[in-house]
């Protein structure tokens, strides 16, 4: 019975007690639009835009952007797409928009921070993202790789609303940005945890590096702390927060994610059904619950097993 019900995602995430926990998809480029489309996404809760981008020598133009843009916007009319804004630098250099060279590259100048030297590229994109979405007619919400401080966040919230995009957020990957989720989410609008990078600038681990796996996990307490943190900060001001990086297609994870606020989990679509079979068999309380229980622990093994054993009748 268990395997019917992984095997199909009718298209509406939600807990036992029907509490909504949107279930979205990450797409990098028109095909994954389509796998999205396939799998019943609700809509996509991150858009990776590189694409468009890389493995070029200069930067490609407004209409060229609008024309790929579109390509993803037109497989979800009138449903959420969160566009992420061009995170360059570290493991995505281009040579339009980074330098080359920098000592320390994931610490360096990346996602919004290269904004500063190379403002004209964010402005472009922005102005290339609202006319896909008025061509597409499409919900589109935007947001910025890397941000780390209110200030960044107000910046983007005013840069977005001068192109015409009135729902801008963040992503919370930093965890500056998390420890201080009050004063960014006074300016972003929802957030949306990049647990790739959160983990790895909170646990100092290199995310490239298979070496260190046993370090770089969802599971770890501090990170689920930074996740809580982030969703309190959120809810102070109403704002909705999700997961789109790689723990959001945890099955044994998403009641703890969602236990501890989190509202959308984006991730690859071929994980979409086994994350709503588990969140239709847990209620709002249990997942407090089991969020509760993996903060007790100071192991993320351990951590996951606590949860893995709570939640063995449904998984
Ligand atoms: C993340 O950091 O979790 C994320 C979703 O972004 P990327 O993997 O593209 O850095
Ligand atoms: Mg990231």
């Amino acid at each position: 019975q268990h395997e019917a019900e992984r095997r199909a995602f009718d298209g509406t995430g939600r807990t036992a007690d029907g509490t909504r926990v949107e279930l979205l998809a990450n797409v990098a480029d028109p095909a994954g639009a389509q796998a999205a489309l396939e799998a019943s996404a609700e809509g996509v809760g991150l858009f990776r835009t590189e694409f468009c981008f890389l493995g070029r020598s200069t930067e490609p133009g407004v209409s060229e952007q609008v024309a790929a843009y579109r390509q993803v916007l037109s497989a979800f009319p009138r449903r959420k797409v969160v566009v992420r804004t061009l995170d360059a630098g570290a493991d995505k250099p281009l040579p339009f928009v980074t330098a080359d060279g920098e000592p320390n590259p994931a610490l360096g100048v990346r996602g919004l921070r290269t904004a500063s030297s190379r403002p004209g590229v964010l402005e472009r994109q922005l102005q290339a993202i609202a006319a896909a979405a008025e061509a597409e007619n499409a919900e589109v919400w935007v947001m910025a790789p890397m941000v780390a401080t209110a200030g960044e966040a107000a910046d983007f919230v005013t840069l977005c609303e001068q192109h015409g995009l009135r729902h801008a957020g963040v992503m919370v990957e930093v965890p500056a940005a998390a420890l201080r989720a009050a004063d960014v989410f006074a300016h972003a609008a929802f957030g949306s945890v990049g647990t790739n990078d959160l983990i790895q600038y909170t646990m100092a681990a290199d995310r490239m590096l298979g070496e260190l796996a046993a370090l770089s996990t969802p599971w770890q307490p501090a990170v689920l702390e930074l996740i809580r943190a982030t969703c309190e900060g959120a809810a102070r001001h109403g704002r909705p927060v999700g997961v789109c990086g790689e723990a959001a297609a945890d099955a044994t994870l998403a009641p703890v994610l969602v236990g501890l606020g989190v509202r959308s989990l984006s991730m690859t679509p071929r994980a979409l059904a086994d994350v709503a079979a588990v969140l239709q068999r847990v209620t709002d309380a249990e997942c407090v619950e089991l969020a509760r229980l993996a903060l007790a622990e100071d192991d993320p093994m351990e951590a996951r097993n606590a949860v893995r054993d709570a939640i063995r009748p449904v998984l």
